[in-house]
């Protein structure tokens, strides 16, 4: 398999707090990969630096084999096709959830052609074709407001799909959702990955291991190990430092 993003050496210098301390991991095309370890273990501020909200202190981020995502100012990187939802949704909860998606295509065209616009009966289709796959057909002309916290999230993550990304970052997806939330989380997780890399940090074991098709354990700022869900359950170093403790 083919990578779409490789780290190499990288490093993060918080004023003399080292975050990172030389990360070299790949992540394949396709695959639905997840980042797991302690608290404090770097994997958010990994996030942070492929999408530039952190700038990294030494190393290289390549993307789709050829572009240096280090060196590209945030929208670029958004541009190229990576993508990142927060843990706090952050939707415009008077609007519909149609709405929402609409203002996410137009955004991807510049600013200018959201006051212009109008859109095209292809674009619409696209739009409602998300609103299924992220199972928000019947609720697309209800307030967001009024959706439901698993609604939300799924809404958040269709604005970031309407990008047509190749890479979708995603921060501990499942927080706060109940048992059928998570599980549909799961499917349109493996529905994405058809047509999108999903690069996600979670620490619920379950979750990871019902829907990871491989798995990366950080520790202290550097990757400890990788491998399928099994590999890693039976690794002593991760049972040590990770899931002998957590579960
Ligand atoms: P994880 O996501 O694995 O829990 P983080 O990437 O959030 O870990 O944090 C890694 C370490 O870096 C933690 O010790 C955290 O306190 C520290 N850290 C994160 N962001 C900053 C920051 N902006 N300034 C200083 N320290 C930070």
């Amino acid at each position: 398999m083919q990578e779409i993003l490789s780290c190499r050496n990288v490093m993060v210098d918080f004023s003399g707090f080292k975050a990172l301390q030389g990360v070299n991991l790949d992540v394949k095309k396709g695959e639905i990969l997840f980042l797991i370890g302690p608290n404090g273990a770097g994997k958010t501020t990994l996030l942070d630096v492929i999408c530039k909200k952190t700038k990294l202190t030494a190393g290289t981020v390549l993307f789709d084999g050829k572009i240096s995502l280090e060196k590209l100012p945030e929208y670029k990187i958004v541009h190229e096709g990576v993508v990142r939802k927060f843990q706090a949704p952050s939707i415009f909860i008077h609007l519909t959830p149609f709405e929402n998606l609409e203002i996410a295509m137009k955004q991807k065209k510049g600013l200018f052609s959201i006051l212009l616009a109008k859109m095209s009966r292809l674009e619409k289709e696209k739009i409602d074709s998300l609103l299924n796959k992220i199972g928000l057909f019947d609720v697309r002309n209800e307030t967001a407001s009024s959706l439901s916290h698993g609604q939300k999230q799924w809404l958040e993550i269709g604005m970031q799909l309407i990008q047509e990304p190749k890479l979708l970052l995603l921060d501990e997806p499942i927080a706060g959702m109940s048992g059928l939330e998570r599980t549909k989380t799961g499917e349109l997780m493996q529905e994405i990955s058809q047509i999108c890399t999903v690069l996600v940090v979670e620490h619920d074991m379950d979750f990871v291991r019902k829907y990871s098709t491989r798995v990366i354990v950080m520790h202290e700022g550097k990757v400890l190990s990788e491998g399928t869900m099994q590999e890693i359950q039976e690794n002593e170093e991760v049972k040590n430092v990770y899931l002998g403790r957590s579960g």
